[in-house]
């Protein structure tokens, strides 16, 4: 394995598989499948959940609302997706921790840094919701947040495109691939990798991220083993 602790960040969207809102219980058993096949071959692996599928507090401020109040709805949402992860994950033998930044006693821990290091040692896959607890924030930003709090050695943006193109390549089919690709890059070329904040979080930090096809099962292990599939960004 090329990596000892990873963060994975699972954006609400990639649960909703082929549907058009919420969850997909079959996609999320895909993704604990996957993140099992990697932890049993000893890596610690903590994972962020986005919650774009449910609720999304920028959209809901452009149609009226105060876009605090949306965010906290928005952090509720990834907590729903991070259940829903959590549920996958312990149907198939793998036990996990879910920690929130905002805190939902009957249901899950409380963010404790030194906790949720304790839990990743002891080989349990650590979930947190509710992103940074802050509005104005986004899960990219909570995931490379807590990859740095982790001490990870990478933050793996998992998505349903296999990296970062040179256009949309949904848009443009001229479109390439990077393999490879600077933060300074990121930023000149205003490529949409993760919004800026996560982005600069990782750069002072000298946090890599690889943005990868979550979607293609197996992708998550080639990954952790070190081959140079999607884009690293360092
Ligand atoms: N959010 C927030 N603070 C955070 C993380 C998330 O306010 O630290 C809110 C924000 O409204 C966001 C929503 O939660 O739109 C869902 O998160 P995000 O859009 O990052 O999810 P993803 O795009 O990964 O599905």
């Amino acid at each position: 394995m090329k990596y000892k602790r990873i963060l994975l960040k699972l954006s609400g969207e990639s649960l909703m598989g082929d549907r058009q809102y919420g969850i997909d219980n079959k996609q999320v058993l895909q993704y604990a499948h996957d993140i099992k096949a990697v932890k049993d071959k000893g890596m610690e692996i903590a994972v962020v959940v986005g919650g774009g599928n449910i609720f999304r507090g920028l959209s809901a401020e452009k149609s009226g609302m105060e876009r605090a109040q949306a965010d906290y709805m928005g952090m509720l949402a990834t907590v729903i997706n991070c259940m829903a992860l959590q549920n996958a994950l312990e149907s198939i033998g793998v036990e996990t921790r879910l920690q929130s930044a905002i805190k939902m006693e009957q249901i899950c821990e409380p963010y404790i840094r030194r906790r949720a290091m304790t839990h990743l040692e002891n080989g349990k896959i650590v979930i947190f919701g509710a992103g940074t607890g802050n509005p104005y924030f986004t899960t990219d930003t909570a995931a490379s947040l807590r990859a740095i709090e982790m001490k990870s050695d990478v933050v793996l943006k998992g998505t349903r495109v296999d990296g970062i193109y040179t256009a949309d390549p949904e848009k443009d089919p001229s479109a390439t691939r990077y393999d490879e690709i600077t933060f300074q890059e990121v930023y000149d070329k205003g490529l949409n990798v993760m919004d800026m904040t996560a982005i600069t979080l990782c750069q002072e930090n000298k946090l890599p991220i690889i943005v990868f096809d979550m979607n293609k099962p197996g992708n998550f292990m080639k990954i952790a083993e070190g081959e140079p599939i999607g884009t690293l960004v360092k």
